[in-house]
């Protein structure tokens, strides 16, 4: 007999499908392969972060090197997105900076470019210091910047003082009020800030939303400052706009996961959104009356 809590994890692996490639790295390269055939690069991100267990980690670090090794032969235009917490920073940050360094030094083998997730507040002077030690090495490095901490203008300017190749997102992390923008209206007030900063002053960066007033934003300042950048989204969201956009010329990346440590990720998508949490219930009422 399936249970209450197997019934919920069904429904929600459900609607979690739409964002996931699936379990394994084929499934991952398989999507990304299909991006490329609608003209988009792909960004690769094994779920799962706050890993304590040696085992994990060093599963982990395998599959992203092997990941970085198969896009040529997959063709695909392909990056990797790495979460600190995933690849050792929660044991320790030697072991994290050990396993980066493994996971660079396959990168720039095959000249792949490699994204650092940013994960909560907790982990951003830690994140930071990682790309600052790398990005030193390698240049094919990003990191992602949070528009809903009032920190991040700072670390804009600094980080674009070294040329740094910043993703620009809102936050998905639930922060103090101390640190951070609370409404939707201050955190897009400031997002339209740093991203003017940006075009203004960077070069080579991602701005990584789903919110079309900013999207059109962007391409507008676009016009204005002809610089290197592409638009970020997640996979299974608004591919409609990717379409268009791809059209325009301008370059979109589909942000990729697989993994089977589906559900945290999948809570942060559902919580974003009132209209996936209205999907969730709609698919339980579905799966009680199967
Ligand atoms: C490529 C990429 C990488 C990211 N990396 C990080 C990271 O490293 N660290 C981090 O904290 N966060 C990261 N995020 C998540 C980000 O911080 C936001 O939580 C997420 O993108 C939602 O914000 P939004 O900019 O799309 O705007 P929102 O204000 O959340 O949404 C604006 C509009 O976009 C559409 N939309 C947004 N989300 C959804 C959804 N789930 N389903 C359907 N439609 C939706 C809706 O039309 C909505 O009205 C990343 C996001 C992307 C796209």
């Amino acid at each position: 007999m399936v249970s209450g809590i197997q019934l919920m994890e069904k429904v929600l692996f459900k609607v979690a499908k739409q964002w996931i490639a699936g379990d394994t790295i084929d499934d991952a390269l398989t999507s990304a392969k299909n991006a490329y055939q609608s003209e988009r690069h792909a960004i690769i991100n094994k779920l799962g972060e706050y890993h304590t267990s040696k085992k994990q980690i060093k599963s982990t670090v395998d599959e992203y090197q092997k990941i970085v090794n198969s896009f040529r032969k997959w063709k695909v235009r392909g990056a990797i997105s790495v979460k600190p917490t995933q690849i050792g920073l929660s044991i320790s940050q030697k072991e994290c900076y050990r396993n980066f360094e493994k996971i660079i030094r396959k990168a720039r083998d095959s000249h792949v470019f490699v994204w650092l997730d940013m994960e909560s507040a907790d982990h951003t002077d830690e994140t930071i210091e990682i790309y600052n030690a790398f990005f030193s090495k390698y240049e094919r490095l990003g990191i992602a910047l949070q528009a809903n901490l009032k920190r991040t203008e700072d670390d804009v300017n600094n980080l674009l003082r070294i040329g740094a190749k910043i993703r620009l997102v809102k936050g998905a992390y639930r922060e103090k009020a101390s640190i951070s923008f609370k409404s939707k209206e201050d955190v897009d007030k400031n997002y339209l800030k740093l991203m003017k900063m940006l075009f203004k002053k960077g070069n080579e960066f991602a701005i990584a939303s789903h919110d079309g007033k900013i999207i059109q934003k962007a391409v507008n300042l676009s016009k204005k400052y002809p610089k290197k950048f592409e638009f970020q989204m997640l996979k299974g969201i608004r591919d409609e706009l990717k379409v268009k956009l791809v059209k325009k010329k301008f370059v979109v990346s589909d942000y990729i996961p697989y993994g089977v440590n589906w559900l945290p990720y999948s809570f942060r998508r559902i919580k974003e959104r009132k209209r996936n949490i209205l999907l969730l219930g709609s698919s339980l009422i579905q799966s009680q009356r199967v």
